[in-house]
């Protein structure tokens, strides 16, 4: 098991570099590219409910997968360091730590916790949700391993903490056949 954690994304955050907050034009820079903060209660599910937005935050999320993880694959120049500044950067930008529990044959199982997606789904209900709210999550990772693999995979969440039976998260990332 590897704990992606403050301590591990601090370091990352030293080698790729810090975002500056904020300079003189009001923009919020991080390796050239301009970010915006935003509270969780507005984004992702301020705009409407989880289930509505599943297909649009799945593919929102594949994209910034396949990019963040292409921009650190150029930094890192080995594939696995480039996964770790990847899920790094994640958590040093707020997303929420990670655990890689187990890596399998057919796959591997990370545990998010702290997700900011749940945060935001909470912060805009008081219902627990029935199924699996992290979409942004689950298509950043699809993107990322994707990019890794080099072939198009596919990420479940088996369970949520919106869900109330846990306070973590839990994705298996598909690991394709050689
Ligand atoms: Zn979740």
């Amino acid at each position: 098991m590897r704990k992606i954690t403050k301590e591990v994304a601090e370091k990352i955050a030293e080698l790729a570099g810090r975002p500056v907050l904020t300079d003189d034009n009001g923009d919020i820079v991080l390796k050239g590219h301009r970010f915006v903060m935003m509270g969780v209660k507005y984004f992702p599910y301020g705009l409407g409910g989880a289930d509505s937005l599943r297909p649009v935050l799945y593919q929102l999320g594949e994209r910034i997968g396949e990019e963040f993880y292409k921009r650190y694959a150029d930094l890192a120049g080995d594939k696995s360091m480039a996964l770790e500044m990847v899920f790094g950067m994640a958590v040093y930008q707020g997303f929420g730590t990670f655990e890689i529990m187990d890596e399998q044959k057919d796959k591997i199982v990370i545990r998010f916790h702290n997700s900011f997606e749940v945060a935001s789904y909470k912060a805009n209900t008081d219902k627990e949700s029935d199924t699996p709210v992290c979409h942004l999550t689950r298509g950043i990772l699809g993107g990322i391993y994707s990019t890794y693999f080099g072939k198009r995979i596919s990420v479940k969440e088996t369970s949520c903490a919106a869900m109330g039976k846990q306070d973590f998260c839990e994705f298996e990332v598909e690991v394709p056949k050689e």
